[in-house]
């Protein structure tokens, strides 16, 4: 692993694995440049195996320390990715370990692209992708600004998820690249959350309808309108759906979560709880009736 040090309008590169006990100092951190490209080693083959090849590691991916420890250009903050020039993560920002996360983000980026994904997907699967091998590498980050923002919030909340948190990486990481957008993701999300909760929303789709299109239909729909939703709505808008009679048409399902979605921007002070069951509340078979004539 390459690290470029840049100071007064001089430039020097070191390989990190040969620096010994080099202890070095950028902005408030200290870094020890071969013990970082040990851990980002050990991360990296733990996560990708013998997908990782040694080039990767040796030619694709750039440490730089700059004057001061401030990072030049908008997009060098912490870390960068471009399918060209491959990955640039900048010391100064982190400290040691939280650097080896950034690193560990910007290999997936890599990793992402050479499985074909990365072209093809939006930006919030994009950095969920690397979020979630950042977060396997220990690093936790909240975002206020997009992509990431969504992304962070998804992938927080799977990793939350019994049923998805506690698979092994591998498992993990192919979900995500059988994917290519926010929508989907969410649709993972309700997919685990339906299996960890024990929801019911599987057994309801397969009395709803056999089409496996129509049952699509309604998961994607689903997805959307919860994209942003919190695991707790997530859990209230489909313990609705599987409260509907089953009977329900695809058209009056989606007039329901349709009507959620106007109500919520039309009054987006209004609690969101009590708009689902709201709309919901006319399809609710009735249980109590059931019970009253036996
Ligand atoms: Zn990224």
């Amino acid at each position: 692993m390459q690290l470029l040090l840049r100071a007064n309008g001089q430039q020097a590169a070191i390989i990190m694995e040969n620096a010994g006990d080099q202890v070095l100092v950028v902005g408030e951190h200290r870094y020890k440049p071969a013990q970082m490209a040990r851990k980002v080693r050990r991360y990296a083959s733990q996560m990708w195996g013998s997908e990782i090849g040694p080039e990767i590691l040796g030619e694709r991916l750039t440490f730089e320390a700059l004057d001061g420890g401030r990072s030049s250009g908008p997009w060098s903050d912490s870390g960068s990715f471009s399918p060209r020039s491959g990955s640039f993560v900048s010391l100064g920002r982190w400290d040691e370990d939280s650097t080896v996360g950034i690193a560990l983000h910007e290999l997936a980026h890599e990793m992402h692209l050479r499985r074909g994904g990365y072209d093809h997907s939006d930006g919030v699967l994009r950095e969920a992708v690397s979020l979630l091998a950042e977060r396997e590498a220990g690093l936790v980050r909240t975002f206020e600004r997009e992509p990431y923002h969504t992304a962070s919030h998804l992938i927080s909340q799977l990793s939350e998820l019994p049923t998805f948190g506690n698979q092994p990486f591998g498992k993990r990481w192919n979900e995500l690249m059988d994917l290519t957008n926010d929508a989907a993701l969410a649709d993972l999300v309700n997919f685990y959350l339906d299996k960890s909760g024990r929801l019911g929303l599987e057994r309801w789709l397969k009395r709803f309808t056999d089409n496996l299109d129509l049952r699509d239909a309604l998961l994607s729909k689903l997805a959307v309108t919860s994209l942003r939703y919190s695991l707790e709505l997530r859990r209230q808008l489909i313990g609705n759906v599987v409260r509907c009679d089953p009977q329900i048409s695809p058209d009056q399902i989606a007039h329901v979560l349709d009507s959620v979605v106007a109500l919520d921007r039309r009054y987006p002070n209004d609690d969101l709880g009590q708009i689902i069951d709201f709309c919901f509340a006319p399809h609710a078979r009735q249980k109590r009736r059931f019970l009253a004539l036996g």
